[in-house]
């Protein structure tokens, strides 16, 4: 049997490729890793920020895109991608148990984990105070004290919303110097609300319920010091989870696999969706709308087949 799209990962990106493959009369399959669909937003406490439902939980949500799929007759695969590659034109899928499938087509849509910083309280704060997106959380954290971990163009963005949401943002950084574009720094530079700690490191977060305090060092003077916060933003980096797919699609240093906005990739019937692609903004709304443009390209490509 050979599909005519197969889908990989079952966030928003993947469910809503389903949800227009589906109503395109695709022959297809979704592979999903975990056996529960939604992805990264399963954890998310409170999603208010996807138009037409606000204060939704990310698992309510998730559940929502799933049973949508359901009701299309959508078949879901659980298993674990361990291998893909080309024959012919053709695109072969291996699996952690060993069984392959043939497609014409595939959706990557696999998603990406942000980095962690691997310090004591991250684990057990995180979603309690501890985000990974500040765009999604920071209207929970008004008039409050925040920090924002990171050197990058994510962080001070972070950090400038925050900082016209919160009373005091801290921007922690382990060098003296931000890697993040310059209009950016020198508008987050002209906040008065704004304090970065450079050369310095999160050594701890502190809380029983919530966050409560933040322990940073100062690598250079080795001095450590504690500050009341109630939130903390941690922006140092994303890792796609393309690691399966990197020998055959060209991916970016950072190993998000390259594709615009129509999901094409350097490999013809290859489309990347969501977090896993390189594109600017990483939000449920733009996973979803990649799902869509994504399967109006396989249809444009198996339409010219
Ligand atoms: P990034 O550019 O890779 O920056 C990650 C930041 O986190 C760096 O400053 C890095 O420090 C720091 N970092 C990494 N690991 C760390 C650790 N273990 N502990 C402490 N700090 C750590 O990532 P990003 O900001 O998420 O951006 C991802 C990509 O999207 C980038 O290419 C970015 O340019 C792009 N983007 C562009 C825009 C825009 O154009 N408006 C907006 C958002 C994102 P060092 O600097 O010391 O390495």
């Amino acid at each position: 049997m050979i599909y005519d799209v197969i889908i990989i990962g079952s966030g928003p990106a993947g469910l809503s490729a389903a949800i227009y493959a589906k109503r395109a009369e695709l022959n297809l399959i979704v592979i999903e890793k975990a056996g529960i669909s939604g992805g990264q937003i399963i954890n998310t406490y409170e999603v208010d920020n996807y138009p037409g439902i606000p204060g939704i939980s990310g698992f309510e949500l998730s559940t929502r895109f799933r049973e949508h799929c359901d009701r299309l007759d959508t078949t879901f695969i659980t298993g674990e991608v361990t291998g893909f590659r080309l024959e012919g034109d053709i695109k072969v899928v291996t699996m952690d148990n060993g069984e392959e499938y043939r497609t014409k087509t595939v959706v990557i849509a696999s998603g990406g984990v942000p980095r962690h910083l691997n310090v004591p309280g991250e684990d057990k704060l995180s979603g309690m105070g501890i985000s990974y997106c500040a765009t999604c959380d920071g209207a929970f954290f008004k008039n409050k004290e925040v920090v924002v971990v990171g050197g990058g163009d994510v962080a001070v963005e972070d950090a400038i919303f925050l900082a016209r949401i919160c009373k005091k943002v801290y921007v922690v950084h382990r060098r003296d110097q931000f890697r993040a574009n310059k209009s950016a720094v020198s508008k987050l530079m002209d906040m008065e609300n704004v304090t970065v700690l450079w050369d310095s490191v999160v050594e701890r977060i502190n809380g029983e319920d919530s966050v409560e305090s933040i322990e940073i060092k100062n690598v250079k003077t080795q001095e450590s010091k504690q500050y009341d916060v109630s939130g903390v933003f941690i922006a140092v980096g994303y890792i796609p989870n393309s690691q399966v797919y990197q020998n055959v699609v060209a991916t970016n240093e950072q190993g998000y696999i390259i594709a615009g906005e129509n999901c094409e990739t350097n490999i013809p019937g290859i489309f990347a969706a969501g977090d896993v692609r390189t594109k600017d903004l990483r939000q449920i709304i733009t996973a979803a709308a990649d799902g869509a443009n994504a399967i109006t390209s396989v249809e444009r490509y198996l339409n010219n087949l």
